[in-house]
């Protein structure tokens, strides 16, 4: 028998463990939301009990098992298998989760951040099938990616490498990132910057036409209040999203002309903004490259659904 791949996706919110075969189809899943007070040890032995659990329901013995690939929501060290900083999670500074995990196997452990689990699920499987290289970006409450060269993924000297969040886009924005460096194009173009631009285009004197509930505050703001905002022709909305995709649009040509990649794949949730977001990127991309595309390129959006970070996690096993 062709041995199952195990995927854990360790999130801010959700962690999911499943069953996935070789071909990226799910066998079984078990998702739970309450992971997150747990300390790393707990976390551990919480992600060891739910692994023996979704073996055993399916009838499965661990030596049935490729391996186990967990995703992490932060900066890896790959080669030791350290998470070495999360802003999803407490704690994890330099934690060996992989090796913690390790001890209570046999077959191989592999941990590498989500983003990069993420690009070789759509190598494998999904939009970036059949290339050899691609980038992939995740565009959500943060902006991560992954680089697949020559088929692996790139990783850089330390596994950190694909943070495009956080290459600066504007150094006189009014936007501080988390990092502390002003105009990441994290902070000017991921979820968790909406209520601020929010509070920005108001001040600025653009009358929003949502209707704001009486205990409105700026907090609230998310993605799906903006994309409700386009439905309806906000202009609040509209011009959040217009300056949104210009900044993707100037990181992905960024991107293009470091890597000449032949597909960039887009996504996570602010994705679901729909069409007049992405045809402003692409349209603000194909501005910026001009006469400087020699060969097609492809910018695509991601053809992973809800269990991309699992699937992806298993796939690592795969590289
Ligand atoms: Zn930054």
């Amino acid at each position: 028998m062709e041995k199952i791949l195990c995927g854990v996706d360790l999130g801010g919110t959700k962690l999911s463990v499943g069953l996935v075969y070789p071909d990226g189809r799910i066998l079984d899943k078990i998702t739970v939301f309450d992971h997150t007070g747990k300390n790393e040890d707990s976390t551990v032995n919480y992600i060891t009990e739910l692994v023996r659990q979704v073996i055993s329901v399916n009838n499965l013995r661990e030596s049935d098992l490729e391996g186990i690939g967990i995703g992490f929501p932060g900066h890896v060290r790959y080669r030791d298998g350290y998470t070495i900083t999360t802003s999803n999670l407490a704690g994890f500074k330099n934690f060996p989760l992989r090796d913690s995990l390790s001890r209570n196997f046999s077959v191989p452990v592999r941990l590498d951040n989500d983003a990069n689990a993420q690009a070789f699920c759509e190598f494998k499987f999904g939009a970036g099938r059949g290339y050899d290289d691609l980038i992939f970006l995740t565009i959500s409450s943060g902006i991560g990616a992954g680089i697949v060269l020559d088929r692996k993924i790139y990783r850089g000297i330390t596994g950190t490498a694909g943070e495009f969040g956080h290459t600066i886009v504007d150094p006189h924005s009014d936007y501080l990132c988390t990092c502390g460096n002003r105009g990441c194009l994290m902070a000017c173009a991921c979820g968790l910057t909406l209520p601020q631009m929010f509070k920005k285009k108001t001040e600025e004197g653009i009358k929003t036409t949502l209707p704001l509930k009486d205990d409105f505050d700026f907090s609230q703001v998310d993605g799906k209040m903006i994309k409700q905002g386009l439905e309806i022709n906000d202009p609040v909305s509209r011009s959040i999203v217009t300056d949104c995709a210009d900044y993707i649009g100037i990181g992905i040509y960024n991107i293009f002309q470091v890597f000449n990649p032949p597909i960039i794949i887009l996504g996570g949730g602010l994705m679901n903004l729909g069409e007049f977001y992405f045809i402003r990127i692409k349209s603000k991309f194909y501005e910026l490259a001009r006469d400087m595309i020699y060969d097609p390129i492809e910018i695509v959006r991601s053809e992973a659904e809800a269990d991309a970070g699992m699937i992806g996690a298993a796939a690592l096993l795969l590289e």
